[in-house]
Order: structure tokens, then sequence, then C-alpha cells
């Protein structure tokens, strides 16, 4: 009997904010460090990869799959501390948290640092994964430290230059590690002012980004010549289509599912604008969005 409810052949879907792509070979949520620990020796005693999901918001999984096991951290991943003295604030949060929530806590609070970031769908995991920002704010800004569990099951404490933050990249890329814990120092600040620049940022998401139709926030990484939008559109392929898969008619750097498209037809998608990008500007787009999986 494993200590761990393991399910096979999961259904992802409903995890991913995409809404497509197909089954884990394994999946578990998890409660506790040792459940995680279990969870790394199960994927080694069968030599599958493991893979953590946060919210599934920059994810999309193949059809065909994932030959390996998709973890999900479970409640009691999802709280927070705060303490403040009056001047500033540390917020210390579990990976699990909402990344939005944590936000409008803190600047309902009068903390600054995190308030541009509300909109940012996800966890806290999966914004110190992938150094999440919005509006001039990134998570590495105002990040103190960051608890993980290494490979070998240790527990390890990475301050903020450790984590070798750059634009939507950290070195838990690089060394698969999983977050468990980010602490946040955050100064002093207005709540009117932090209250009404959430709701300036997020009056801008509903006016300029597709988020009545599935889709994976921006589609590519920002290349030093420019937006990815504006290469896209100007490649003439906003509203273009493969199968449901659609470069949004709204932000052409958003690929959004119009009900029923395939991980393969939003791969295949993301290609031919690679392809096309490429031809007409001989720009290379980098993928912001992250895949898993054989295409
Ligand atoms: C409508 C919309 C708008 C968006 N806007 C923005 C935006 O403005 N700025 C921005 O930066 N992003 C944006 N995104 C993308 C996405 O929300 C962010 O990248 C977010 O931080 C991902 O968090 P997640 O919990 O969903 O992670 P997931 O998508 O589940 O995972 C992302 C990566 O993080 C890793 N990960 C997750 N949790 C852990 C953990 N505990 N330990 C180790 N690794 C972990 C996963 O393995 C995976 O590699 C947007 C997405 C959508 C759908």
């Amino acid at each position: 009997m494993s200590a761990l409810n393991i399910q096979e052949n999961y259904p992802m879907r409903k995890h991913l904010s995409f809404r497509c792509g197909g089954n884990a070979r394994f999946f578990a949520e998890i409660e506790s460090i040792d459940e995680l620990i279990f969870a790394r020796n199960f994927s080694l005693d069968k030599n599958i990869p493991l893979f953590i999901l946060g919210q599934g918001t920059n994810i999309l999984i193949s059809d065909l799959g994932y030959n390996g096991l998709i973890i999900k951290l479970g409640k009691s991943f999802n709280s927070f501390e705060l303490s403040d003295n009056g001047t500033q604030m540390i917020a210390k949060a579990k990976a699990g948290v909402i990344l939005g929530s944590l936000s409008r806590k803190v600047s309902k609070e009068g903390y600054a640092g995190l308030q541009m970031l509300a909109g940012i769908p996800g966890t806290i995991g999966g914004a110190v994964y992938m150094n999440a920002g919005a509006y001039g704010q990134e998570i590495a800004d105002t990040l103190i430290e960051v608890k993980t569990l290494t490979e070998k099951g240790e527990l390890k404490t990475y301050s903020n230059k450790e984590c070798s933050f750059a634009y939507r990249s950290s070195i838990f890329q690089k060394n698969k590690e999983i977050i468990l814990e980010a602490s946040f120092k955050l100064p002093k600040s207005e709540r009117n002012i932090l209250e009404s620049e959430i709701e300036n940022a997020m009056k801008s998401r509903r006016e300029k980004q597709p988020l009545d139709k599935p889709n994976a926030g921006s589609a590519f990484k920002r290349p030093k010549e420019g937006f990815p939008g504006a290469f896209i559109e100007q490649a003439g392929l906003k509203g273009f289509k493969i199968g449901d898969a659609q470069v949004s008619e709204k932000h052409a750097n958003f690929i959004v599912n119009l009900g029923n498209a395939t991980a393969k037809e939003i791969a295949e998608l993301f290609k031919y604008v690679e392809q096309k990008v490429y031809e007409r500007f001989q720009i290379k787009l980098e993928r912001e969005v992250i895949f898993l999986g054989d295409f």
C-alpha cells in the first residue's frame, strides 16, 4: 500500500488553464514533505520524471499525455504568515498559495511590492519558478528567500541572489528543486494607492487580454527587439486559426482555445507563428508557455 494516493492515467485538462491535453501516467496531490519525498522515490523507482504543477496556467500537456508522475501541492501548502513592524512587512507564503490572494491581502494591509502581480493567475511556487511579473513589477523585486526540497530530499534555503532571477527565469528552471515556501519584504505604503493600482492593472487586463477564452498567458517571451504581439500582428497572424486554436483577436501574443482545441493544434499554431515571425523579421521567438510530453 502506498502512503500516497497515486492515481494512474489521470486526466489533466481540468488542471490546466488551456483546458486541453492528455493524461498523466500518474498523478498525486501532496500534503506533506514526507509525501513529497515518497513521490520523488516513486518516480525514481519507476524511472519516470516527476513534474510539479502549480495552477497549470503556463503549461501545455500533449494529447498523448505525460509519461511521468505529476504532483500538485494540496491544502496544507496553502497558507501564509504576515508580520509587520509598521514600516515593513515580512510575508512568508507556502508554495501552493495563490499569488493574487497574497497580493490583495498585503496590499489591503498597506504594504507594497506585490500589488501589480494581483492579476497573474497561479501559485507562489509557479511565480517564483517563472519569476512572474507584470506592469513593471516582478516576483524577484521583493523576495528575500526561497525554501526548497532538493533532489536528494534535503531542505535548502536560497537567498534572492542565489535564485539567479532574470526575465521569466530562475535557478529553479535548471535545478528542478521543489519550491516549498517564499518570503517577501514589503515596504509600508498607502492602502488606497495600492488598491487603485490593483484595480487599474485588472482593468487593463480585462481590456487587453482574452480572459473569456482558455489560454496560458503570454505565448512568447519578449525578445530584445520589441513586443512579440506586435511582430505577430505585423506578420498578419492576428485571428489566425489551426482547428480550434487561435492567435487571439484581442491580443496577438495570446493563443486561445476556442472550445475544442487539441494540444496538437495549439502546438502547431505556436510553431507556425514562430516560423512566420522568423521569415518576416528574422526574430526567433522563445516560448513562455511550457510544453510537457511529446508533440
Ligand atoms: C490569463 C493569464 C494571464 C497571465 N499573465 C501573466 C503575467 O502578467 N505575467 C506573468 O509572468 N505570467 C502570466 N501568466 C502566466 C502564468 O500565470 C505564470 O507563469 C504563473 O506564475 C504560473 O503559475 P502556476 O502556479 O500556474 O504554475 P504552472 O503553470 O503550474 O507551472 C509553471 C512552472 O512552474 C513550476 N512550478 C510550479 N510550482 C512549483 C513548485 N512549487 N516548485 C517548483 N516548480 C514549480 C512548474 O513545474 C512549471 O515548470 C498568465 C497566465 C494566464 C492564463
